[in-house]
């Protein structure tokens, strides 16, 4: 399986090394042509109007959204996970994938503790709960009705599934764990 990640701003290559890790062949996806060719996606953290800018710009936005619709196993992370939703609670729209049924809080932890860490118990993994590392994180506000909770932190959704598609509000490339990844990629293309 060969994994593609969005490489326009933010962590990408993190995640190219945790895929790396965990044996999954890894390629960087800047334009519709490196689409092809890939079984999955990731898209990273960082700042999710810049990386909507940017795929806007480089006429990402109808490939990106007809691959996932067709079916691509993806992960969202942070920033990826405000980009693939549908909205967000500001009332300043920016530019999203709406391929994931949410209302996503940008920075929903609010000034005092924007980031921090936890040790959270995620549905469906084995092996013990994950140390998740949650950088000016967001949660999710609202679900629609095919979207899975997956992990909470204060009752609020931090890791959630739609069929195809897993966003987390943490950064799973950062930690070592790579059973996120595993999960997503060895599972989610079945679902
Ligand atoms: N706060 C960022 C945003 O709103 C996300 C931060 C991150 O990806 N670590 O896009």
């Amino acid at each position: 399986m060969r994994v593609g990640v969005l490489a326009l701003q933010g962590d990408f290559r993190e995640h190219a090394l945790m895929l790396g890790g965990v044996g999954i062949e890894v390629a960087l996806v800047r334009q519709s042509d490196d689409l092809s060719g890939i079984d999955g996606l990731i898209v990273p953290g960082g700042e999710s109007t810049t990386i909507g800018k940017l795929a806007e710009r480089f006429g990402l936005l109808e490939p990106l959204r007809a691959a996932i619709a067709d079916g691509m196993p993806t992960l969202g992370t942070c920033a990826g996970m405000i980009f693939l939703a549908g909205s967000t609670t500001e009332s300043r729209p920016q530019i999203q994938l709406g391929v994931l049924d949410v209302v996503v809080r940008r920075n929903a932890f609010g000034r005092q503790v924007s980031s921090f860490e936890a040790d959270l118990e995620v549905a469906g993994l084995s092996g013990g709960p994950t140390h998740a590392v949650f950088i000016r994180a967001p949660w999710i506000d609202k679900l629609g009705a095919g979207v899975e909770v997956l992990a909470e932190v204060e009752g609020h959704p931090v890791m959630v599934r739609e069929r195809n598609v897993v966003a987390t509000s943490f950064h799973p490339e950062l930690t070592g764990d790579g059973r996120i990844h595993t999960l997503v990629f060895s599972t989610v293309g079945e679902a």
